[in-house]
Parts: C-alpha cells; sequence; structure tokens
C-alpha cells in the first residue's frame, strides 16, 4: 500500500478521529476502542464503534483479533442502551459491518454501526 493511498493509516479519517486530530462527538474511549456518533444518522440512535489501531475492513481480521472484536460487541449493549435505545426485546438495536465494495464499505477503517431508537429511521 503506497503512503498516498486513502486507505493507508496516515490518510485514514477515522484514524485521525481516534488520535483526536479530527473533531467527533465521542461516545466512549478506552486503549484500544473509540466509540462516536455517526455524522449522518440513519436512526435516532447511530454511532460507530472503532478500533484505535487500523484495520481495513473485516477481511483483515483473523484469529489474533478474536479479544478486541469480542470486547467490542460485548461493549455494544452497554453503549446502546446509554444512548437512549430501549431495553430488549421492545426496544433493541441494529449492528452493521459493511465490509469491501459491495458490502457498502465507505470508509476503510474496520468500524461497526451501531442503530437503534424509534422507527421510523432514515435508512435500514
Ligand atoms: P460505511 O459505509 O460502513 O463505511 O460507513 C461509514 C460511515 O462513516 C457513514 O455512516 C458516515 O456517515 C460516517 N462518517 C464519515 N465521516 C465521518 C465523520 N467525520 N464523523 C462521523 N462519522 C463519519
Ligand atoms: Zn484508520
Amino acid at each position: 500500500m503506497s503512503p498516498s493511498s486513502p486507505h493507508a493509516p496516515d490518510n485514514c479519517i477515522f484514524c485521525k478521529i481516534a488520535a483526536g486530530q479530527i473533531p467527533s462527538r465521542k461516545v466512549y474511549e478506552d486503549d484500544e476502542i473509540f466509540v462516536f456518533h455517526d455524522i449522518h444518522p440513519w436512526a435516532p440512535v447511530h454511532f460507530l464503534m472503532i478500533p484505535r489501531t487500523h484495520m481495513a475492513s473485516m477481511a483483515d481480521v483473523g484469529p489474533e483479533h478474536a479479544g478486541l472484536l469480542g470486547r467490542m460487541m460485548a461493549l455494544a449493549p452497554r453503549l446502546a442502551l446509554e444512548q437512549g435505545c430501549k431495553p430488549y426485546p421492545e426496544g433493541g438495536f441494529r449492528m452493521v459491518v459493511n465490509t469491501g465494495a459491495e458490502g457498502g464499505q465507505e470508509v476503510h477503517h474496520l468500524h461497526i454501526h451501531v442503530m437503534g431508537g424509534p422507527r421510523p429511521w432514515l435508512k435500514g
């Protein structure tokens, strides 16, 4: 990958958001995970969960990432409730990971969409 590639970490908008170099509406952060509101929400609650370390997509995930991804998945229910999703089963939320062009991925830093809140939603 060339350094000028839009997918390289130096040019990655989500790396810059996690580093605080581009502003975002932060939901949560720890040593390895950063969470912020989507700038174009589809639903009343719509935030993105990213690993601080650059990974382009789920296509790059292997067994060595199981712990990190497990921690991201395990964090989502708590954050969804904190952000206003109603409890399961009447409420709940949707988690989506777009992967690659045919998967609808636009930003090539792995991210989990978490969406919820009363319907109708703008999309989805
Ligand atoms: P995807 O299509 O899965 O790659 O989704 C990328 C998401 O990132 C979209 O929902 C965008 O609205 C969101 N997004 C892009 N730039 C920003 C930004 N600067 N801050 C917050 N969300 C963003
Ligand atoms: Zn990145």
